[in-house]
């Protein structure tokens, strides 16, 4: 039996499922190992110790590659010192300047742990500020997992969700009728940067949407939040509609911010300084000072060395080469998002037949990839890494079209 195998069989008896969440290898594909032991760049090897180009990066916390020298270092110099204490450490204080100063919505910064902390926490602000009750979502966006925005209804009530309202992503009129149909209500409007549905083609963000939901909450005199938790620090450091002159009220954190160290953010603007300080949001975890030190350096570097435009050359190259593959072994494929959080769907594959195929097939070319989520590149993945990629993409290509050979 391989180590993998035998610690799913362990792991059935004292873990329900024996794994559960958005890294159940059981939801996947067949054949994606369940456990991995090691790090490093844009490499990760699972528990059976085979190696992978990982197009995933820990589904996007790992933005500058697995055990960044920096990172590294500056996490190694604050747990020499501690982590959890009495209280934050100064680096709190480094952090949050740091945050104010790149991003121009930014007057001030919370910290928590995970994404879901950080859009709970968010919209917290914006009711305390409003008074009100309301959030406008788009419907099959993902926010988090608790129970106001878990995608399963197992375990929430509907009392849980009785105060969203759905709109449609990029359909400014169904936010209009959203907002109508709240009366006077309305707290905030939630929206990710661009549309990264699982399942679905991934959309960017109309510039007349987004200008729209702005004019929008400030008619309502509610809060624009952005949900950048995972376009966060892979596409404009400034934050992901800074491009397109749409400010956030508020904006979510999480994900790359510290390169695979627990922590998220809050960041808002002054008006909202006041209720935000009203709030008892906090945890036992929240000010630890060795992710804050991660993040200070994960960012720092990710400015240094202009991050998001090294991704964006990787992503391009990822793309350019699977678009030629695709061509050439005759399928018709989409791809969709931002090259850095790129995804690929074949047409006609409703139900993932070719999509689950292909990448089990990647992945036994030592590519890991996923069949219906978005996928993440880093900073480390140099011109060789995509083209060692490519290789095994190819190869899987080649034996989509044996299976299917008629289509
Ligand atoms: N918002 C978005 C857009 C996300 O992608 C995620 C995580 N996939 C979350 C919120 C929740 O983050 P976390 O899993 O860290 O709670």
């Amino acid at each position: 039996m391989s180590d993998d195998a035998s610690l799913r069989e362990r792991a059935a008896k004292v873990v329900p499922g024996g794994m559960y969440g958005h890294l159940n290898a059981a939801i996947f594909a067949p054949g994606y190992p369940q456990f991995f032991v090691r790090g490093d760049g844009c490499r990760q090897w699972d528990a059976d110790g085979r190696e992978y180009v990982d197009l995933m990066c820990s589904w996007g916390p790992v933005v500058l590659g697995h055990r960044h020298p920096a990172v590294e270092a500056a996490a190694a110099a604050q747990r020499a010192d501690g982590d959890c204490l009495n209280g934050p450490g100064p680096v709190m204080v480094e952090l949050a300047e740091l945050m104010v100063d790149m991003i121009p919505s930014a007057d001030w910064v919370m910290f928590s742990k995970n994404g879901t902390d950080a859009t709970t926490q968010a919209l917290m602000v914006a009711r305390a500020a409003t008074g009100r009750a309301t959030v406008l979502v788009a419907h099959g966006a993902y926010h988090g997992a608790d129970p106001w925005c878990t995608p399963s209804p197992a375990g929430t009530t509907a009392s849980d969700r009785a105060d969203l309202v759905e709109f449609t992503y990029n359909d400014l009129a169904s936010a209009e009728a959203a907002a109508a149909q709240a009366g006077d209500d309305v707290a905030a409007i939630i929206v990710t940067p661009f549309k990264h549905d699982s399942f679905e083609d991934q959309e960017p963000a109309d510039p007349a949407f987004a200008r729209g939901l702005r004019a929008l909450a400030d008619r309502l005199g509610a809060a624009l939040v952005i949900d950048d938790v995972r376009a966060g620090f892979r596409l404009d450091l400034r934050g992901s509609w800074e491009s397109l002159g749409v400010r956030p009220d508020l904006t979510a954190w999480s994900k790359a911010m510290a390169n695979g160290y627990a922590i998220a953010a809050v960041t808002g603007a002054d008006a909202l300084r006041g209720p935000a300080q009203t709030l008892y949001s906090t945890g036992s975890f929240w000010f630890s000072a060795v992710p804050m030190a991660a993040a200070k350096a994960t960012i720092e570097t990710l400015r240094d060395i202009d991050g998001p435009a090294l991704m964006e050359r990787a992503g391009t190259r990822l793309r350019d080469g699977l678009a030629a593959q695709a061509a050439a072994h005759g399928f018709t494929v989409a791809q969709t998002g931002p090259v850095q959080i790129p995804w690929l769907s074949f047409a006609g594959d409703a139900t993932l037949e070719k999509a689950m195929y292909w990448s089990e097939q990647c992945l036994a070319e030592g590519v890991y990839l996923h069949p219906w989520h978005n996928w993440f590149l880093s900073a480390a993945h140099t011109d060789a890494d995509i083209d060692r990629a490519l290789q095994g993409t190819d190869a899987a290509f080649a034996r989509l079209r044996a299976k299917f050979a008629g289509d």
